[in-house]
């Protein structure tokens, strides 16, 4: 490998459906805690979307991961008013662009029990279809115990993991004791930030430091946990190397003495998580791609792309899709979705 290439960056966790909500409305009252960010946030715009809306989210989404080197997303989606589809209109967005994507639905109970399976039948059908993706569901807080167990049953029917978030916030401390019985090594666990130490959960921790901040959740300082640690965004682009930066500077401000080769583990660990990503290749504006040069270099840009062998971009443009066309697409239907709220 040169010093100027990697290959392809994975998101650990990423919420596509969420690239609309730039610019959205502000809030009906502004929310003072983990909870009410979902309530007053997340949970108003998830229940407008569309299937033209979450096409052009994950169309822009894809796309900007492309164009900051990120050829692999491991996607939880939502969207309660337009369930069936939603996860193969994602892949099929994500293929358009060329990016990777392993996807499933967020099950939840907050719909009702018909909701959560409809969540269910949804991540049932895209895997019974032969689509790439994990078993999704929003969080423990927000489900019985049999949709956690028919979740749980599911991933292991499709030889999948399970793709959660646990302990985002207080209000999800409990998930652990919940989800003792029920977590295996292919789960992800994401967040994990009020995990008491030694909680014992298997599966891989994925931590999202520019989320975590953003949301005022606290600091899951994840080298306490024996769990692999891989690096996601929550939702907030798939800019990897920044989220390795913050991940760096977030260890540091926590303990001087940490290093950039640690979060940088944590970066690398979603080449175990997606394997097909390390045969993508990535050239860069900047060599060497070494964890001390890129925590303390902020502007390092993706130039060219090649993912499974074949050009997907060149001179920081996307070769497979017209990038202007598609953020005139995501600027229509955000200002539809922007409407509803
Ligand atoms: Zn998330």
């Amino acid at each position: 490998m040169n010093a100027d290439t990697t290959p392809g960056l994975v998101c650990a966790h990423h919420h596509l459906y969420s690239t609309l909500a730039r610019g959205m409305p502000s809030p009906p009252s502004t929310p003072t805690g983990f909870l009410s960010v979902l309530e007053q946030v997340w949970w108003r715009l998830d229940t407008a979307l569309d299937l033209d809306m979450v096409a052009a989210s994950a169309e822009l989404g894809a796309l900007e991961a492309l164009e900051a080197g990120c050829t692999a997303i491991i996607d939880h989606h939502e969207s309660p008013n337009a369930i069936e589809g939603s996860l193969s209109v994602i892949a099929d967005a994500c293929a358009e662009v060329g990016v990777r994507v392993v996807t499933g639905y967020g099950v939840t109970d907050r719909h009702g029990p018909d909701g959560a399976r409809r969540g269910l039948e949804e991540n049932d059908r895209f895997l019974r279809e032969g689509g790439r993706g994990l078993v999704g569901v929003h969080a423990a807080f927000t489900c019985s115990d049999d949709t956690l167990a028919g979740a749980a049953d599911l991933a292991v029917r499709h030889g999948v993991g399970v793709h959660i978030h646990v302990a985002e916030g207080p209000d999800d401390a409990g998930a652990v004791d919940r989800l003792a019985e029920l977590a295996t090594d292919d789960w992800l666990l994401i967040h994990g930030v009020h995990l008491p130490d030694g909680h014992g959960l298997r599966g891989t921790i994925v931590h999202n430091p520019r989320s975590n901040m953003n949301n005022s959740v606290g600091y899951s300082r994840p080298v306490r946990f024996d769990n692999r640690v891989a690096l996601g965004t929550d939702g907030i682009g798939a800019d990897m190397l920044a989220e390795f930066q913050l991940a760096f500077v977030a260890a540091r401000a926590a303990d001087v003495t940490s290093s950039p080769d640690t979060a940088w583990s944590w970066l690398a660990a979603g080449w175990d998580l997606v394997p097909e990503a390390r045969t993508d290749r990535v050239t860069w504006s900047y060599s060497p791609m070494e964890p001390w040069h890129l925590a303390y270099t902020p502007t390092v840009r993706a130039i060219d792309v090649d993912i499974d062998g074949e050009p997907a971009l060149r001179n920081g443009v996307a070769t497979r899709v017209d990038a202007i066309e598609i953020r005139a697409r995501a600027a229509e239907q955000a200002a539809r979705l922007h409407a509803l709220l």
